[in-house]
């Protein structure tokens, strides 16, 4: 089963850029994606047109069952709640503890507490940093902010998880940590992941499914990829 399906999309912006060219792709439920590329391939357009930050000027995205750019946006909150997102500056509030950060995604959405303190418990707990619940995010370490942030992207076990650059502030041992954890919610949770990054080292020791983004255009979809010179 396809969780995301893109047919014949062309991202044009209004400057008149295009980003993305007559796009065809189908990522199957639980697999574990890179979307890589030189700068301005349209990586980022890419994963914006999923969460509906971006529309597509032609063509259809589905992402599980809901049709993106047709979604009025009184309805967008539906595809919000299939997907979690991570960026490469974790984008935590710096007021709130560990705890209250990854709460937050869940109170927003009106759940109760009992429901919250499980969920968030086992969130952290994943991403192992339950031990943290009561830090702020100043006092932890870059690698463990972005785990906050990924705990918070997963706390309501949506189906995709959309990773923007998550290691592109990380030194490599604490990006590798973070693959880690990744890898693990792919695997125990059966998240669906898709993860742009540039960080050669990572795809080719991950092995996961690799799209290579050229000019606006897919160049390659492998199955079990490595970093290939197409993406330079
Ligand atoms: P990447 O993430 O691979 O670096 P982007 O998707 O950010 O690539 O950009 C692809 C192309 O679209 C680039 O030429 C970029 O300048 C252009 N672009 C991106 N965002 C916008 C925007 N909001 N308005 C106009 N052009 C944009």
């Amino acid at each position: 089963m396809d969780l995301v399906r893109i047919k014949n999309v062309e991202k044009k912006y209004k400057n008149g850029v295009t980003a993305i060219y007559d796009l065809n792709l189908a990522i199957e439920k639980g697999a574990f994606v890179f979307v890589i590329g030189g700068s301005g391939s349209g990586k980022s357009t890419l994963i914006k047109m999923l969460y509906r930050e971006e529309k597509p000027t032609k063509g259809q995205i589905i992402v599980g069952g809901l049709d993106v750019a047709k979604l009025k946006n009184r309805k967008v909150y539906k595809l919000r709640r299939k997907l979690g997102i991570v960026f490469q500056d974790y984008r935590l509030l710096p007021k709130q503890t560990v705890y209250e950060n990854v709460a937050f995604a869940l109170e927003v959405i009106g759940a109760k507490k009992d429901e919250i303190r499980v969920k968030v418990l086992k969130a952290l707990e994943d991403v192992g940093l339950k031990h943290k619940l009561h830090e702020y995010p100043d006092h932890l370490s870059g690698g463990e902010q972005q785990r906050v942030a990924i705990a918070r992207a997963i706390v309501n076990d949506p189906k995709l998880l959309l990773c923007d650059e998550p290691t592109g502030n990380l030194d490599p041992d604490m990006s590798m940590e973070i693959m880690k954890v990744l890898e693990d919610i792919n695997e125990k949770r059966g998240t669906t992941i898709i993860m742009v990054t540039h960080d050669k080292d990572i795809v080719n020791k991950m092995k996961k499914q690799v799209i290579t983004l050229k000019e606006g255009r897919l160049v390659n979809f492998k199955k079990k990829g490595t970093y290939n010179n197409e993406a330079i």
